[in-house]
């Protein structure tokens, strides 16, 4: 049976006052991800509280003679904050970053969830990463 859309998306987008058109299907794997519109607030929060949770284990769980730090263990951080740390402009300019992950990015297709924003502004999708 075709689903007649995600309704989750669809109460998401009427509370911002936006089309309700092109609803991804409501399935199982669709509602536990970060691409449903109604649940990606909760599944990013699941996401990074488990990646805590991961961080924390693996430096408890380090050697003291390993050369791995971990940079975000205290908190989350984006590429703007990192790059602000004096280590990471030795490694390479933010711009430099941010050119060959487009160069990667833009391999990759585009979600049917992420298209009207993509369409809106090919350059700021990926700028906005950073
Ligand atoms: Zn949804």
């Amino acid at each position: 049976m075709q689903s007649a859309g995600c309704r989750l998306c669809k109460i998401a987008r009427e509370a911002r006052g936006e089309s309700t058109d092109g609803l991804a299907d409501e399935t199982h794997v669709h509602i536990n991800s970060a691409g449903c519109e109604g649940k990606a607030t909760t599944v990013m929060a699941a996401h990074h509280s488990i990646w805590r949770h991961l961080y924390d284990s693996m430096h408890a769980a380090q050697k003291p003679k390993s050369k791995l730090k971990f940079v975000t263990l205290d908190k989350e951080s984006n590429m703007s904050m990192l790059w602000r740390r004096e280590e990471f402009p030795r490694i390479c300019s933010k711009k430099e970053l941010a050119e060959k992950a487009q160069d990667i990015e833009v391999t990759m297709p585009v979600k049917q969830s992420q298209e009207t924003r993509y369409n809106l502004d090919p350059g700021s999708f990926f700028e906005n990463r950073f």
